[in-house]
């Protein structure tokens, strides 16, 4: 698989930097485009690099607004057939720029992970390749009641998960998925802090959602459970919990909906108590749990 890369900013340097790790042979060319250009520009064709080459994949990691259509004309100069653009942050690439791409690029998988360590396999050659080693963190925790050894088994894009790996040996299985959180902020992650609209949550707080679905998984709990109860009448809600969930938004069964009632899948929510909140036959329980 052969891969070009366009980064812009510190966020784009860390990417780069750690996706080099495992794709030095593949990426065939690297670009950097400019930082703070404006956020509205007429006609981008100026700022598309020289020196193209042939290309399966193009990466696209911290450009902010209209900069994003190069990658159009990059397309055609390349001939690539993927195409992943992150956002880190709210307004990166708007609803609106993700239609002007999709709909100017016919017949090319295109996908905009926010952030770029919720991205998934989403059965392309070329996108799946680079998901089996970085997107949604995969860890393996060893111990009985103390970490042992954390393994990576797919980092994040900007190398947080490694980072954490690192530093939970000796904590109490009880403390993992907790310090898993802090942790990132350490890292430290540098996702937005500001709401994103679109989720109803910050970005960076998404990143941590991610680093502790990981951490679930593989010790196979969660010291927080959220359960729904009888008292659960979805049709006269309209499951309010289902929409309202920022990890639904970003594409986890969160929340799952059976028939009139909804459920909560506790590997995949971060307990930010939204559901709980908004719940109008406060049908959502909280309980904690030790090991
Ligand atoms: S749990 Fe509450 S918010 Fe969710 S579907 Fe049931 S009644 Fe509605
Ligand atoms: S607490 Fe509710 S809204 Fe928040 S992530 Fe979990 S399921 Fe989603």
């Amino acid at each position: 698989m052969k891969i070009t890369v366009l980064y812009s900013g510190n966020y784009g340097e860390r990417v780069l930097n750690t996706i080099l790790e495992k794709f030095a042979q593949n990426i065939v060319s690297i670009h950097e485009i400019p930082e703070n250009l404006p956020e509205y520009i007429d006609d981008v064709s100026e700022y598309v690099p020289e020196n193209l080459k042939e290309s399966d994949l193009i990466i696209s990691v911290g450009l902010f607004g209209d900069i994003n259509l190069i990658v159009c004309d990059i397309v055609k100069k390349t001939n690539a057939k993927s195409i992943i653009i992150e956002s880190h942050s709210p307004k990166q690439v708007t609803k609106g720029l993700k239609s002007e791409i999709s709909n100017s690029l016919n017949g090319i998988k295109i996908v905009f992970p926010k952030p770029f360590c919720s991205l998934k396999p989403v059965d392309d050659k070329y996108i799946d390749e680079f998901a089996k080693y970085f997107g949604s963190p995969e860890i393996e925790i060893i111990g009985e009641t103390i970490v042992k050894s954390v393994t990576v088994k797919r980092n994040a894009p900007c190398g947080s998960t490694k980072y954490v790996a690192e530093n939970l040996t000796g904590y109490s299985l009880n403390e993992v998925e907790f310090e898993s959180g802090n942790k990132l902020h350490n890292y430290p992650c540098l996702a937005s802090m500001d709401v994103d609209n679109e989720l109803g949550d910050t970005i960076l707080h998404l990143a941590g959602y991610k680093i502790k679905e990981a951490v679930k998984k593989s010790l196979r709990f969660s010291n927080k459970i959220l359960t729904v109860t009888a008292d659960c009448k979805g049709f006269e809600c309209g499951f309010k919990c289902y929409k309202i969930c920022p990890v639904v938004k970003m594409g986890e069964k969160a929340v799952e909906i059976e028939k009139t009632h909804a459920n909560i899948n506790n590997l995949f929510c971060g307990c930010c108590m939204k559901c709980v909140d908004i719940c109008p036959f406060n049908a959502i329980k909280v309980l904690n749990y030790k090991i």
